[in-house]
């Protein structure tokens, strides 16, 4: 009687159960978890509005918050995100949007 040794039978990485898919901020280029980022699409009418929910279709970007919108307007980080699908940026308006904090 043999035993077959199970070798090789390499699973893939098992990531920690609490740890949700990375993405990195379009500002500063952090990687954080996407819970802890704020995702922002392009609306129907072209314009990049927040996605607190996380629902929207679509390509969506992440910031960290409102202190990574100037550098990623600076860095038209926007236009390259979503490939050119953005329209204008208004970081005024899209500042107060991340700044009314997350819904819940
Ligand atoms: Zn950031």
């Amino acid at each position: 009687m043999r035993l077959k040794a199970r070798s090789g039978s390499r699973r893939k990485e098992e990531l920690p159960a609490n740890a949700g898919p990375v993405r990195c901020c379009i500002g500063c280029g952090a990687r954080r978890v996407q819970e802890e980022l704020t995702r922002l699409v392009v609306g129907p009418e072209g314009g990049v509005v927040v996605d607190r929910r996380r629902r929207l279709p679509g390509r969506g970007a992440y910031l960290c918050g409102v202190g990574c919108l100037a550098a990623a307007v600076k860095r038209k980080a926007f236009g390259r995100a979503f490939r050119g699908r953005a329209g204008p940026v208004d970081p005024s308006v899209l500042g107060q949007a991340l700044e009314s904090g997350p819904v819940r």
